[in-house]
């Protein structure tokens, strides 16, 4: 205990951004385009009474802060931007972007404002930035601030995301502003009044694809190739890659470092197809160039499984960044990037050999992904390409929720009757939305899948116990369903925060199993089906 800090001014900042990058000379904060610089230096907007919802509690541990630090008075002035440390250096940076495949110009943070990078006793580096504190100079039209619902949606999922154990941007905590926000929710031409909040969002770093691509676009190179030495710096160091003699990577370490972006770009991928996350915006201002998933916007969670589900009513047309579409736009978003590099290497062969190395590193840990949620120490094409492809046709047979499934999996495998159809099916049960509907074909189309599934059991060395506790550690239990983010909101709406708190709670060990928490573990109730915030979600935030 004695190792963790005791006040906010012992934290120990080292703003790498702004020390090694080049500023905007304007001090004012008017909306602009910026050109010849990576951020620009902007103060929060004060809010009128701070009041802290949450924190928490393994975020504030990881930045060595005692979570006496959280409770105090100071820490709500501080993370909703009304008191600044004095070794903070606020700014907002800088960047573009592709929006649902447009080419979108300057965007940059709009309402992120970052306070600076910590250094942990580790000497891990750690930016804070606050989510919903104010216009910026890159606010464009908009007001710089956040709504209680999207920051308690930002605020939980970045935290079980991380439980889960998917690359993710983290949250230290979620404050009221006291001030009131106008939100058209339904884009209806009816707006309301709503809460404003912040959350502190806390990153190794949040730089976008669209940090990169703004400045080949606006063909300044010098300061794309700027960006990318800081990049490869700061937030690649375990690379080691080398400098030549003018202290720039040299196009081989650049392109070796855009081969790590897009693995790690796959991998982040996987993980999210695995827990059933749907991003919903994937736009290349929202991609991370660490492979975290960054921007929880209109984000929503599988339940029955569905691939061409999108949470987002803006994209309910094209549902480009449809579940089952996700693969594929991560790699058109890594090829933007790739563009991007392009004036600096001159080659479009190499960056293609990164590009393939995407499809190649997605491709196996896709595999293996499907092979642990079925048990399977190792995906083996031969038998497991066809199983899993009958598998999920089945699921799309009928209403199946995708987490449950899986969960409830674990169990079939593991009882003796595993042929014995009746006690399979009774233990799928709670999967179903419409069990009532399951036709007999139906039936015995699970039946032989689990047949074929039993037989390619047998192959296994290890037993039940092993698999099902396996099986436990890559199923979840516990996922931020998207009707239990609106309970809680709605509940949060009228002061009262402690759902907000209770569900982050479970959602930190979303693979134990704890009767007390069963009411978290179960499908959308019906009321839920078409319900505003619980099954579609407007990018109105
Ligand atoms: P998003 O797709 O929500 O990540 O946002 C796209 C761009 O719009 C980013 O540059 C954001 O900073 C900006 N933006 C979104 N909402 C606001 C807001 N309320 N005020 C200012 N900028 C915003
Ligand atoms: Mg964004």
């Amino acid at each position: 205990m004695s190792q963790l800090y005791h006040s906010l001014e012992e934290l120990k900042f080292d703003n790498s951004f702004v020390n090694n990058l080049p500023a905007d000379p304007i001090e004012d904060n008017y909306c602009r385009q910026v050109s010849n610089a990576s951020f620009s230096n902007v103060k929060p907007k004060l809010s009128s009474a701070p009041k802290l919802i949450s924190f928490s509690a393994e975020m504030a541990a990881a930045l060595n802060l005692h979570e006496s630090v959280c409770r105090s008075k100071t820490f709500p002035e501080v993370f909703s931007g009304n008191k600044i440390l004095s070794k903070m250096h606020p700014h907002a940076t800088v960047y573009g972007g592709h929006q649902f495949g447009n080419w979108a110009g300057q965007l940059g943070d709009g309402r992120a404002i970052n306070l600076g990078e910590v250094l942990t006793k580790d000497n891990t580096r750690w930016a804070l930035q606050l989510k919903g504190a104010g216009p910026t100079p890159y606010s464009r039209t908009a007001d710089g601030l956040a709504v209680l619902r999207s920051s308690i949606r930002e605020y939980i999922c970045s935290e079980a995301m991380h439980h889960l154990g998917v690359p993710t941007t983290r949250a230290l905590s979620i404050c009221l502003t006291g001030e009131e926000v106008e939100r058209d929710m339904f884009y209806d031409g009816n707006p309301e009044k709503e809460l404003g909040a912040i959350v502190c969002r806390v990153a190794p770093s949040f730089t976008r694809f669209g940090h990169f691509q703004l400045p080949a676009a606006t063909q300044n190179y010098d300061l794309l190739r700027e960006l990318i030495n800081y990049t490869i710096r700061f937030d690649f160091p375990e690379m080691e890659l080398r400098v030549d003699n003018t202290k720039q990577f040299s196009n081989e370490s650049i392109l070796e470092w855009f081969q790590e972006v897009c693995q790690r770009t796959a991998v982040m991928v996987v993980e999210w197809m695995r827990v059933g996350f749907v991003h919903g915006v994937m736009n290349t201002d929202n991609m991370s160039i660490l492979g975290l998933t960054i921007d929880y916007g209109p984000y929503g969670w599988l339940e029955d499984y569905d691939p061409s589900w999108t949470p987002n009513t803006t994209d309910a047309n094209d549902r480009r960044y449809r579940y089952g579409n996700q693969p594929q736009v991560a790699l058109w978003n890594l090829v933007q990037l790739a563009n991007a590099l392009y004036p600096l290497i001159k080659e479009s062969r190499p960056l293609e050999k990164a590009l393939e190395s995407y499809q190649t590193t997605y491709d196996q840990y896709y595999k293996s992904m499907l092979a642990s949620k079925l048990g399977l120490k190792e995906f083996s094409s031969k038998t497991d390409d066809r199983l899993t492809k009958d598998l999920f046709q089945l699921l799309s047979k009928v209403e199946t929720d995708m987490t449950i499934f899986f969960r409830k999996l674990a169990l079939v495998q593991k009882t003796e009757n595993f042929f014995n159809e009746e006690t399979a099916y009774k233990i799928l049960l709670p999967a179903y939305y419409k069990a009532e509907e399951n036709s007999d074909q139906y039936k015995s189309d699970l039946n032989a899948w689990l047949k074929s599934y039993n037989r390619r059991l047998q192959d296994e060395r290890s037993s039940a116990d092993e698999r099902q506790r396996a099986m436990n550690q890559v199923n979840p239990n516990y996922v931020f369903r998207n009707y239990l983010a609106q309970l809680a909101i709605d509940e949060a709406s009228t002061g009262n925060f402690q759902p907000v708190n209770d569900l982050l709670s479970v959602l930190k060990k979303p693979y134990s199993n704890d009767e007390s928490n069963n009411e978290y573990a179960q499908k959308r109730p019906e009321w839920a089906r078409h319900r505003p915030g619980c099954s579609m979600l407007s990018c109105s935030s």
